[in-house]
């Protein structure tokens, strides 16, 4: 990528944190020969062993690498810089930009030729209540993430934001959730541009669905098709997007490296 050419924006979950199927280094491969993306947001991620592969910058919240937990989300990148964001201007001082799970959610200016293009905040909703209960849905931690995402809203970035991740939430539960604080779901945005995703978890939308499935549901005697990883963007970066596409429909051999499949947003 060089000069002014299309940044392609990607977000997958590698399936590290409980039983993967491949091993951070066959996920990195997988990714770069098929999705080849300038800047992706990997969540339930590892670092290859022998650390970030050539060619990629990558940053993640230390937190994540403490002894209890040793995955995380991860953006990384390629012929772009990264630089991390943990505290935004706030009236005469600054505001610290902080997320209740450390570790999982991670903010980071993406410059170009040294100029920010975008802020990007990789998420992963942890299937957790306040209490820290598992409850199986990233309800309430992605209520909590856009409470601590407030510092940034406010700011100038956020005119120039893509939010990007795993929600473990429908969406239904998401997109109006998010364009409430002036995000555009950019699979919901292209939806028309897809035929309906057969058997789409309880979505209503019918032929109008175009959903992707991006999580596969091993559960229970019917495996249903769902959709639970997103790619968000500002109001003002709507009319860059160019293609959006991915789930297993773009990817069909993807359930061999992991549960789910990633999200991709071209930008002009
Ligand atoms: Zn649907």
């Amino acid at each position: 990528m060089s000069g002014d050419a299309g940044i392609r924006v990607a977000t997958w979950n590698l399936k590290q944190a409980v039983a993967p199927q491949a091993n951070p280094g066959e996920c990195w491969s997988w990714l770069a020969e098929h999705v080849d993306p300038d800047l992706v947001v990997l969540t339930e991620a590892k670092i290859p062993a022998g650390g970030v592969p050539t060619g990629w910058t990558a940053i993640w919240d230390p937190a994540w690498q403490g002894p209890r937990r040793a995955w995380g989300t991860v953006v990384a990148a390629r012929g772009l810089e990264l630089a991390p964001v943990q505290e935004v201007p706030g009236g005469e001082h600054t505001r610290p930009l902080a997320f209740t799970w450390p570790g999982v959610t991670f903010a980071a200016d993406v410059l170009r030729d040294g100029n920010r293009w975008a802020t990007v905040v990789g998420h992963y909703s942890v299937t957790k209540d306040f209490d820290g209960k598992s409850c199986g849905h990233g309800g309430f931690s992605t209520s909590q993430f856009l409470d601590d995402l407030e510092p940034l809203l406010g700011t100038d970035r956020a005119d120039r934001l893509i939010v990007a991740g795993d929600f473990n939430l429908l969406p239904f539960d998401v997109t109006d959730l998010l364009s409430d604080v002036g995000l555009i779901d950019l699979i919901d945005l292209t939806r028309d541009e897809r035929p309906p995703l057969p058997n789409c978890r309880l979505c209503d939308l019918g032929p109008e669905c175009g959903h992707l499935w991006t999580h596969r549901n091993t559960g229970g005697r019917n495996p249903s098709a769902q959709q639970i990883d997103f790619i968000f963007a500002s109001e003002g970066m709507v009319n860059e997007v160019g293609a959006v596409y991915g789930g297993s429909q773009s990817y069909p051999d993807v359930w061999d490296v992991s549960d789910h499949a990633p999200v991709v947003a071209e930008f002009d």
